[in-house]
């Protein structure tokens, strides 16, 4: 079958509940895709950060493999020999002292949830089903109900209620209004350090850090959703090590299995993690040891083979050459370490049909909010190939 049946079959078939580029991958390794008809593509998008370490990275393919003819799913009803070993390894590396394995995100940010409303009731002393969680505007934290029940963004929510109610949103990058939203009923703040799908949208220097402080004082936790900005996408292992800081909570997935099957987590003290109970809490898959495996070797090659450092060098090398491209359309750039973000002017005619045309370049990337452009590419991609993109990207950013 050749793309355009692909693409046919599909859009019978399946739910319209995405807006893909028309390009039908059935191979990648490292940085490259192909499509159907032979044609191959850099990544500029990573899955959304889900490789980091690269398309079908030979060590955490080797490693699934491997586990695949051993052992895949206990469930949590039986202990299996990763779970502990992902656990112990996590936990020294991030630097908390407990770790609760989900799977997708969205399934870990709920899991954080739950836990800052429990710990607001049983520690903090709120009273009973009056917690507040103050989130931030323009937000991204998956799709549940309750998550897209304190989005901003209307499409996401319209015709899904009734919502959830116990949420507060504040201006993002605005610490007065961080401040002024908090009372004795305030359980935690949920924030991205910086916005993925908000556009890599990057707040204030020194926005964290305050937000950090006014949190501490109040006695309300600071947990940061680094399902997207973590495991060195920004050129550190979180974004928040950019302001030394450490929050209570940390939501990981996307690239702690590299792209392989979903592995997500919540990382933080044994106080607040140890508010659950046999029985309050859980997953299926959760915690299972084809999942484990696969998410201990992935940590490994992002430190062993020094992704973390090559984001931050080569993230710095694309911006600046970014910023040489005299174009047009461009308003400005941001974004940190291998993330960047091309804010496109109003005049520009919006970022989709530049994502198509660097398709016909051979680049793949996705527009976020109608007028950015978002660059993401897995961190193992080299400097020629950067150079490589580079030109392709001058191209389409001056001929259009
Ligand atoms: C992708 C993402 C999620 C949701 O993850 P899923 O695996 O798609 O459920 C949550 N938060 C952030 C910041 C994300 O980028």
């Amino acid at each position: 079958m050749n793309s355009k049946q692909y693409i046919t079959m599909e859009d019978t078939y399946g739910a319209h509940n995405y807006h893909p580029l028309d390009v039908v991958i059935c191979k990648a390794q490292g940085v490259w895709v192909e499509d159907v008809d032979g044609k191959r593509y850099m990544d500029f998008l990573a899955a959304y950060s889900a490789v980091n370490q690269g398309h079908c990275h030979p060590r955490i393919i080797a490693a699934l493999k491997d586990q695949c003819d051993r052992l895949t799913l206990t469930s949590r009803a039986f202990r299996n020999d990763q779970w502990p070993l992902l656990a112990k390894e996590a936990t020294e590396l991030f630097g908390y002292e407990m770790i609760l394995p989900m799977n997708t995100g969205a399934e870990a940010v709920e899991t954080a949830l739950k836990a800052i409303r429990r710990w607001g009731y049983d520690i903090k002393g709120i009273p009973t089903d009056k917690a507040e969680i103050i989130v931030c505007g323009n937000n991204f934290h998956g799709r549940t109900i309750t998550i897209v029940s304190f989005s901003t963004e209307p499409d996401y929510k319209r015709g899904f209620g009734p919502l959830t109610p116990g949420f507060v949103v504040v201006p993002y990058g605005d610490v007065d209004a961080l401040r002024k939203a908090i009372n004795p009923n305030t359980a935690a703040f949920l924030v991205e350090p910086i916005q993925g799908e908000g556009g890599v949208d990057v707040p204030p220097s020194g926005y964290l850090k305050t937000c950090w402080d006014i949190c501490r004082k109040n006695n309300v936790l600071f947990v940061a959703d680094e399902i997207q900005s973590g495991l060195g996408r920004t050129g550190k292992m979180f974004a928040c090590d950019h302001e030394s800081v450490k929050p209570d909570m940390v939501i990981i997935g996307k690239a702690l299995s590299g792209g392989t099957v979903p592995v997500s987590a919540v990382l933080a003290s044994r106080t607040i993690l140890g508010v659950f109970k046999p029985g309050d809490h859980g997953s299926t898959y959760g915690g299972a040891p084809l999942g484990c495996r696969v998410a201990r070797e992935s940590l490994k090659v992002l430190i062993e083979e020094k992704m973390i450092e090559r984001s931050a060098e080569l993230g710095d090398y694309l911006m600046r050459q970014l910023q040489t491209i005299d174009s047009p359309h461009v308003e400005f750039y941001r974004g940190k370490g291998l993330w960047i973000g091309i804010v496109l002017k109003q005049s520009a005619g919006g970022a989709r049909r530049f994502c198509e045309a660097l398709m016909r370049e051979g680049i793949l990337c996705k527009e976020t909010h109608v007028n950015i452009i978002r660059l993401a590419p897995p961190l193992c991609i080299t400097q020629e190939e950067l150079d490589w993109a580079i030109a392709r990207l001058r191209t389409v950013l001056t001929s259009i």
